[in-house]
Parts: structure tokens; sequence; C-alpha cells
């Protein structure tokens, strides 16, 4: 996919502008971290710059989709997450595209439990059937790939037990 295609289909996770810097987190065949200063560029992914990750972060950030962040830290990830708690439907939305991504690219389970974990804590915080079923599903397909995970168990009961509070 070009860095349209990526842009168009949503995933560009986030941008942070940091002063002349931009960073960014896009979601291919694994996740990869832009930085683009001037013009030079930075990627993790095996192009290692001037690729269509970059392309995509830019088009992000030509379109308005960005943070403004003060000051400088690798990656810019910490502030693009402290940018994203203060607008939780947001987070909600990047959240589900990292579970999304994980169930489909992570084939230790371990990333996407983590992010279970996370979607738990986001409900807690804002109980809401429509999201509790979202995860549900989610959470079936992962359980279909680990079946036999002791950490499968642990998001299923922690699940069944969010499910309770919410139906009352
Ligand atoms: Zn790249």
């Amino acid at each position: 996919m070009d860095g349209e295609g990526l842009y168009y289909s949503g995933r560009v996770l986030w941008v942070v502008k940091s002063g002349d810097r931009l960073y960014g987190k896009v979601l291919d065949d694994y996740p990869y971290y832009v930085e683009v200063n001037g013009d030079s560029s930075f990627c993790t992914c095996p192009r290692g710059g001037d690729c269509e990750h970059v392309r995509a972060v830019k088009i992000a950030y030509e379109r308005g989709f960005y943070f403004d962040c003060p000051g400088e830290e690798p990656f810019g990830e910490g502030c693009a997450y402290s940018m994203l708690n203060s607008v939780p439907e947001l987070k909600w939305r990047v959240l589900l595209k990292e579970l999304e991504h994980a169930l489909e690219t992570d084939e230790s389970g371990s990333h996407a439990a983590k992010l279970f974990y996370e979607a738990f804590r986001l409900l807690e915080q804002e109980p809401n059937p429509r999201k509790l079923k979202v995860i549900g599903v989610l959470l079936n397909e992962y359980s279909a790939v680990f079946p036999d995970y002791a950490v499968t168990e642990r998001l299923k009961s922690e699940f069944r037990r969010l499910r309770i509070r919410l139906e009352g």
C-alpha cells in the first residue's frame, strides 16, 4: 500500500508535531514509527525512511491531523498518548485500531493482551455496552487463536466481570 492508501485506510494512528519535527505511528504489516525533520526522514521499517509510512504521516499532517507537542522525546509517543487521553473518543478509536492490527499480526498474543487490558480500563472509566460488545467480539477472536494461554482465561474472566458490572 502506498502513502495515500495507508492514510485513507486509517492506518496513521497519530501524528505529533514537536518544534520542526513530525513524529507518527503507522500500522502496516507491523507498527512503524516515523520521524520527519525538514527534508530528511527516518522510519523503523526496513527501508528506513523516505517510504510510504513517511508519506502517510506527511499527508496526515497536511490534513491537520496532528497534535502539537512541546519538548522533544523519542518518536513522540508519550506525548501522543497523553493528548489522546484527553480525548477519550479518539483514544478509544486508536486503541481499537491497534487491537485489530495486533490480532492480525501479533504472533505471541502478548501485545494484543496488553491492549485488551487497556480497553477494559477505558470501559471501566466510561462504561458503554456497545463498546463492550465490540471488545467481546475481538476477545472471541483472540481466544480462538490462543485457546490454551493462561492470559486468555484471565482476559475472559475480566471481561465477564465488566459485563456483569455494566449489565447490572
Ligand atoms: Zn517506512
